[in-house]
């Protein structure tokens, strides 16, 4: 991926580094990230049941977090923000860049394709656990998108690990991790995410919730596809082999995988991301049309 030529983006908050504000290393410690670890499952459970936010939506490879959050830790935390708000480092240059490339072709493709105005998120990098406006947030949790205050929180920990587990890695991987969290924003600013809550809130099992959650993250990954053939349009950022990283990433981080390889069998009804299929069926559908149109067959 060539991700030096677009737009930088200045919404990075930097906040690696600093005093995150207690508890430190509580969830770490269980080397869960992503959801992944049973163990990590039950403590993220758990923290879902102690803060309200359905321990669902924590758990996953890449995810979206709802509700208005009730942080347990009231310290004040210290960020590390730069003076224009860019971090300086190579990998935090990386991210306020694929940022930048998300903020260009949103701003650009919104108002044609759906008739509204983007307004850019803020990308909250952490190390550890920060507030966000969902509760605390815990590396363990893996990235994801707070609806109430619509920040993206990354711990770049997640990409080693990612690395690590899956083999994948790579900056257009990583990109399109970004991307589908921006992905959750874009459904927020189209009046999906409040609708499909609400839906759950409704929902008369746990089946049928998951089925509305899987619905959200397919369509997070159809938006990540829609975002990566616009940036390649307007900023020519795709290299040989970028749209095939994305895809086994994709594939990777299937709910039935992530399932598989945590207990060794998967159960269909608790996917909360759909599988390595759909999640590559979806990324491809919008890689290949660039469309937002493209991608809403998925909420019928
Ligand atoms: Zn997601």
């Amino acid at each position: 991926m060539d991700w030096q030529g677009g737009p930088v983006s200045n919404n990075v908050e930097d906040r690696r580094g600093g005093d995150e504000g207690g508890g430190g290393g509580m969830i770490s410690s269980f080397g869960g990230g992503g959801g992944l670890g049973i163990g990590a499952i039950i403590i993220l459970t758990l923290i879902g049941w102690a803060t309200g936010i359905n321990p669902q939506l924590l758990i996953g490879g890449a995810q979206v977090l709802t509700g208005a959050g009730n942080s347990s830790y009231s310290q004040p935390q210290q960020t590390t923000r730069s003076s224009n708000g860019a971090p300086t480092d190579q990998m935090g240059r990386f991210i306020a860049s694929v940022l930048g490339e998300t903020e260009g072709v949103w701003t650009k493709i919104l108002p044609e394709q759906a008739n509204i105005q983007y307004t850019k998120p803020t990308l909250v990098l952490f190390s550890g656990q920060t507030r966000s406006g969902c509760g605390t947030a815990q590396s363990a949790m893996g990235p994801f998108y707070c609806p109430s205050d619509q920040k993206v929180y990354l711990d770049m920990a997640f990409f080693n690990e990612m690395k690590a587990k899956y083999g994948g890695g790579g900056d257009f991987a990583y990109a399109y991790v970004v991307a589908h969290e921006v992905g959750h924003h874009v459904e927020n600013l189209l009046g999906i995410l409040p609708k499909i809550q609400q839906m759950q809130d409704q929902a008369s099992s746990k089946a049928q919730s998951n089925a509305l959650s899987v619905k959200v993250e397919l369509l997070a990954d159809c938006f990540a596809g829609v975002w990566a053939a616009n940036a390649n349009q307007q900023y020519k950022i795709l290299q040989q082999g970028d749209v095939e990283t994305a895809i086994a990433t994709a594939q990777a981080i299937g709910d039935d995988k992530l399932q598989t390889a945590a207990r060794g069998y998967a159960v269909p009804d608790s996917f909360t991301h759909g599988s390595a299929a759909q999640r590559t069926q979806w990324l491809t559908v919008g890689l290949q049309s660039g469309q937002i149109q493209a991608c809403l067959p998925l909420l019928k």
